[in-house]
């Protein structure tokens, strides 16, 4: 057993802004024993403003410009919550998160940006895309893109705001449209843009920068308006404070920007711009334990712009000093230079390079920049060769992945069976009680070690997972009673890990109308959860293992893979759409599908857990004396799971469930398949044999409640003693 730090500080970070991602891979680089991590984030993975330009442009592909922070966090050891702030109680020491219950911290760090501020601008609201937050713009701009390049799609494009972010995004369109528009059919020459700003351009460089921009504009037939701001936006014309009118088809903001409004209700002291005012250590002035960095703050001696470049500097100090302040070391000062190095792109892989009175432009610039921009993403996103270096014990998967293999499982219970007395256990889904009554009452008992550390969401996956169950019988559950397992702590930090959990767990049994009406916990060297659930069903809707006949087809309900994905994530592979994706799949009961696999006649019904699709198809056969034929192409996966497969990623518990290989026949000894087969899942879906002439009406219907289902294969009838149960079919070799 590893020996077990108690947590004795909790660090929230609100917003996986550009200091916070710095700091969590400080903490990844040197954990700090007793110092628990969790970052909560509106978005799973964070934007790089210095390549956004070149992503609008073209240059950059979206995951070369954004930093993973599910990658990033399970990296840091830290939990992750995917989820927006509203609020903080500064007197509980909470963080409010919309949706959730409140999360305790003992040291708070607020990177959240600005919002947009068009309220200067009439009709900027409903008519105008907001650049800012660069979170945001990223969608919007995908989406006017695509209508850009339709035959009468908006040609005449406006970006309101002369900043640094405005010319290099109307270059950045500029040059992304005409380098499109030929394949679509259209002239590049039908493009016409324009800059518009109520001041000089670019009002925070140097002369000798606003030359080359000028100069740059007119290049590349950019119209230029200074000192003459947009008051009125309406859905075809601008309206500019002189009273000119200036028609357009689509216009962009990127003006004013502003303090999220929560902050307005957290009685931290704020700048007249409703900043978050810092000293210089980065702490608020009136809260040793709350520091902020970035847009959303203002460090009152060291005045600076708003730039990402500052946001990215903070971020050591930042770490140094939430980690000083944690093992109450002092905290240091830390004063931001006041010239810098900007890098402005043209949007044509040309920059002009400014600092000090000092600026110069071409295409050497940009490169510059690139050499730049690339190393610094690629230092948080190929975490991988840190990741080797952890010890084989702290890459065991979680989840059903940590559950007994197959083999061990049936010999200790064999053992069991064979030393006497009437013990035989029945290897269904719950254990079935007849009380003579209209129903049947059904039971079962699920638990697993934490294959995701934050608990809220963990204890709402494994209540879902355990009902599961009782809806693989048919059966409705509506009693619980809960086991945790929680890593030893200070009480108060225990008392708050356990009500996450259980309030996890307590919105999904609500959601089911399911009673939690007891448990039991203790400390333990890492957290672990699981539930009983008790249920009942009518006698006729019951659904065994046992049941399948020949021609059924076996339906799938939801993507499998998830402990494949969860072990890249421990091996720094996994990308955060993919966990994302996992996650949704986990957190959908399976209640409706259950339903629908019944009102289709569903001959056998189970859930698929540790032992992996093709184990718990086994299960059917063997209960049914059948057989079946598979599919492998028609296995519904989680995004992610093929290639990572075909790498060699796979689940620790594997090897283990394997051992049914010998029951399988048709696939080659290398083929990436079997790794899928018989990957263990958490929270997975139901298989049932369906009548083949009900069946793609069931999938239809299956397909409204679990959209990723599948029709995986055909049931044969018994093979005879020893044949193979299960035969694949591949197209592929
Ligand atoms: C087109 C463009 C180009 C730019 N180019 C440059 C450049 O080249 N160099 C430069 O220095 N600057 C540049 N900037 C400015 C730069 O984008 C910002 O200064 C920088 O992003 C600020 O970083 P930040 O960490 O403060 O916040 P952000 O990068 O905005 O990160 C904040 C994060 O917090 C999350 N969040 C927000 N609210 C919540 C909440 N309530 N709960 C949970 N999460 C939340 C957001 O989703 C976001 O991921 C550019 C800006 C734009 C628009």
């Amino acid at each position: 057993m590893r020996p077990v730090v108690p947590v004795k500080k909790r660090i929230v970070l609100v917003g996986g802004g550009h200091s916070h991602v710095t700091v969590l891979r400080s903490f990844g680089m040197m954990p700090e024993p007793g110092i628990a991590v969790t970052l909560i984030a509106k978005e799973l993975d964070a934007p790089y403003s210095g390549m956004l330009p070149g992503l609008v442009a073209g240059h950059y592909t979206h995951e070369e410009c954004h930093i993973d922070l599910v990658r990033l966090a399970a990296f840091a050891g830290a939990r992750l919550v995917h989820g927006e702030v509203t609020g903080i109680d500064r007197v509980r020491r909470e963080v409010h998160i919309a949706g959730r219950p409140p999360l305790a911290f003992d040291l708070l760090s607020i990177d959240t940006g600005i919002t947009p501020d068009l309220s200067n601008i009439r009709g900027a609201r409903e008519h105008a895309i907001p650049v800012k937050p660069v979170s945001t713009f990223a969608p919007r701009w995908e989406e006017l893109r695509k209508r850009a390049l339709l035959p009468d799609g908006p040609r005449r494009i406006a970006v309101v705001g002369a900043g640094a972010a405005g010319f290099e995004i109307i270059l950045a369109i500029r040059h992304r449209l005409r380098q499109e528009a030929p394949k679509h059919g259209i002239d590049p020459s039908a493009f016409g843009f324009v800059l518009i700003g109520n001041e000089a351009l670019l009002p925070s460089h140097n002369s000798r920068a606003r030359t080359l921009a000028r100069k740059e504009l007119a290049r590349t037939g950019v119209k230029l308006i200074e000192c003459d701001g947009v008051v009125e936006v309406t859905p075809d014309e601008l309206v500019l404070a002189s009273g000119k009118r200036i028609l357009v088809d689509a216009a962009l903001v990127t003006t004013k920007a502003a303090a999220p409004a929560w902050f307005a209700d957290t009685g931290l002291k704020l700048d007249a711009k409703g900043f978050i005012a810092l000293r210089s250590t980065l702490q608020s002035v009136n809260d040793d334990d709350v520091f902020a960095a970035g847009d959303c703050a203002a460090v009152l001696d060291h005045p600076r712009e708003k730039a990402g470049v500052f946001a990215v500097r903070q971020g050591p100090p930042l770490a140094a000093n939430l980690r000083a302040r944690a093992i109450a070391r002092s905290v240091k000062p830390f004063k931001p230079q006041r010239q810098f190095l900007t890098l402005l792109s043209s949007g044509d892989q040309r920059a002009i390079a400014a600092r000090g009175p000092f600026a110069a432009a071409g295409a050497w610039a940009w490169r510059w920049k690139d050499g730049i921009d690339r190393p610094f993403m690629e230092s948080f996103n190929d975490l991988s060769f840190m990741v080797t270096e952890k010890a084989d014990e702290e890459m065991r998967c979680g989840g059903c992945a940590a559950k007994i293999g197959p083999a061990t499982l049936s010999a200790a219970l064999s053992r069991l069976e064979a030393s006497g007395e009437d013990r035989s256990i029945a290897r269904e889904d719950a254990a079935i009680r007849d009380t003579g009554g209209e129903r049947l009452e059904l039971e079962s008992v699920d638990f697993f070690r934490a294959f995701w550390p934050e608990p809220y969401l963990l204890g709402e996956i494994a209540a879902i997972h355990a009902m599961s169950d009782i809806h693989a019988m048919g059966g409705v559950p509506e009693h619980a009673q809960g086991v945790a397992v929680l890593p030893y702590a200070h009480p108060r930090r225990t008392e708050d890990d356990l009500f996450q959990l259980m309030a996890g767990a307590a919105a999904a049994f609500e959601r089911e109308k399911v009673v939690l009406d007891g448990g039991h916990s203790s400390e333990g060297a890492e957290l672990a959860v699981g539930f009983a659930v008790s249920g009942s069903v009518e006698r006729d809707r019951l659904r065994r293992k046992g049941g399948l006949k020949p021609g059924d087809r076996l339906v799938l309900s939801k993507p499998i893979g998830t402990a494949i994905l969860f072990a890249a994530l421990m091996r720094g592979a996994a990308r955060a759409p993919w966990i994302a994706a996992a996650i949704a799949g986990m957190r959908r009961s399976n209640r409706q599908a259950a339903d629908v696999l019944i009102q289709h006649g569903a001959s056998a019904m189970t859930d698929v857990t540790g032992f992996g699709l093709a184990g718990h198809v086994i299960e059917l056969l063997e209960a049914s004396r059948t057989t079946a034929a598979l599919d492998v192409e028609a296995l519904p996966l989680y995004p992610g799971v093929a290639d990572l497969a075909r790498s060699g990623v796979a689940s620790t518990l594997l090897p283990q469930n394997l051992a049914n290989r010998a029951k399988v026949s048709g696939l080659a000894e290398q083929h990436s398949a079997w790794a899928i087969l018989f990957d263990p899942q958490t929270s997975g879906g139901l298989v049932a044999g369906i009548p083949a002439d009900g069946a793609e009406a069931c999938l239809a219907a299956l397909k409204a409640v679990s959209p990723e289902a599948s029709i995986i294969g055909t049931v044969g009838p018994d093979a005879g003693a020893g044949a193979p149960l299960l035969e694949l079919r591949s197209r592929r070799p």
